[in-house]
Parts: C-alpha cells; structure tokens; sequence
C-alpha cells in the first residue's frame, strides 16, 4: 500500500471512530511551514492514530519524527498505520502521558496537539527539547470559536473553565520574551511561537 492510500484510509477511519485529527487547512499550514524552514527533527504531543505525524514525515524523506500518545488504542492503531506507511524507521512512537516522558534529545519542531487544558505544561516542559531558532506550533488554539465567545454565554462550568485555560496560555505566549508568537485564525487557531 502506497502511503497516499495509509493517509486516504486514516481520515476514513477517524471519520468513522470520532478520532480528533488536525484540519485540512492546518495540515497545509503546517505542511508549507515545515518545508519553508527545512524542518529536519520533529517531537509531536498528540499522535492519535498517526496522521499527522505520517504526512509531515510524507514530506520528505530526511524527516523524523517523536510522537507521544497516552490513549492506548491509539497508540496501537498508529503503530499499525506507521508500519502500514513504511515509515518505523522515521517514526518513534511513545506510549505514555507526555508530561512524564523523559527524552534527551532537541528538536527543530514541536508540534502540540494534546488536551488542550495542559497546553501551558507542554509548552514548559518541551520548550527545553527546542533548538535555538526553532518552533512550537499550538493547535486548537480557538477551541472551536469559543474563545470569542462571551464567557456567560457558554453553560457548562467545565467547558468554561477550559476556555479560560485556552486564553490564559494564550497570554501565556504573548509574555515569552524568549519567543515571538502569531495567530493564525486557519483551521482550528494555531499559535506558532519561534524561539529567539
Ligand atoms: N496530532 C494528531 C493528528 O492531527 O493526527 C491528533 C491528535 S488529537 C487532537 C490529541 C491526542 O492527544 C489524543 O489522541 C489524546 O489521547 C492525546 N493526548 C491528550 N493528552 C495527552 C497527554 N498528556 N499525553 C499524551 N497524549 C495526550
């Protein structure tokens, strides 16, 4: 199976599970961004099944990527689709909740796209793992237009409490002084933050 046909079956399967996986639109974003700035070495918070990860290693082939999933099912239906793509030797998936994943090594990328409440752990945790120059890209970060909305006007307390952590991380980029950030309104609000 050729690896256009692993990504065609992948949205398919997500479709069908109910499976989160990045937008049509953000996926070009990030496609374009990786290939402008000649990404080699990326770490993804968020594998899911694998679909991201499998399209920005599709790219080109000097690309690698580490990706952390704490959902088991997921985890194993990417390792299927990693293998199905050709792609293990590129690939490291990691079984476990990020924030208790211990690496080494640094990165040019970091993509997040994990539980969006802990976005602001992920950021301190793996921004250690950046290299000089490099870029943490924040998915969801409109929550699916929440964000703009008036806080009173969303009912569910739990819902609003994550809002607010959405906003508050993004604040929180606004203040690195290590990092420059813009938002972008495509797909779901990304923030792409390039360290100094
Ligand atoms: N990046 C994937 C893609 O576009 O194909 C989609 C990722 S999905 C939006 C988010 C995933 O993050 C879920 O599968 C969820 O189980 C996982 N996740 C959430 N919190 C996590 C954590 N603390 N550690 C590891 N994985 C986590």
């Amino acid at each position: 199976m050729n690896v256009g046909e692993v990504i065609y079956q992948m949205k398919e399967y997500a479709k069908e599970n109910h499976i989160p996986i990045i937008t049509e639109e953000g996926l070009r974003f990030l496609l374009d961004y990786l290939k402008k700035n000649h990404v080699q070495h990326i770490l993804e918070v968020g594998t899911a099944i694998g679909y991201s990860a499998i399209c920005m290693c599709n790219l080109d082939p000097s690309i690698t990527v580490v990706t952390i999933e704490r959902d088991e099912e997921r985890y194993l239906e990417a390792v299927k689709n990693v293998k199905k793509a050709g792609m293990e030797e590129r690939i490291q998936l990691i079984y476990h909740d990020a924030l208790d994943v211990h690496l080494e090594e640094k990165f040019d990328f970091i993509f997040i796209d994990a539980a969006k409440a802990q976005n602001m752990k992920f950021f301190q945790k793996f921004s250690l793992h950046l290299k000089d120059g490099g870029t943490i890209l924040t998915d969801n970060m409109n929550f699916h237009g929440l964000v703009f909305q008036k806080e009173e006007e969303i009912e569910s307390r739990n819902l609003r409490q994550l809002v607010r952590k959405v906003k508050d991380y993004k604040t929180f980029l606004t203040k690195q002084v290590d990092y420059q950030t813009k938002f972008y309104d495509i797909g779901d609000g990304l923030a792409v933050s390039v360290k100094l």
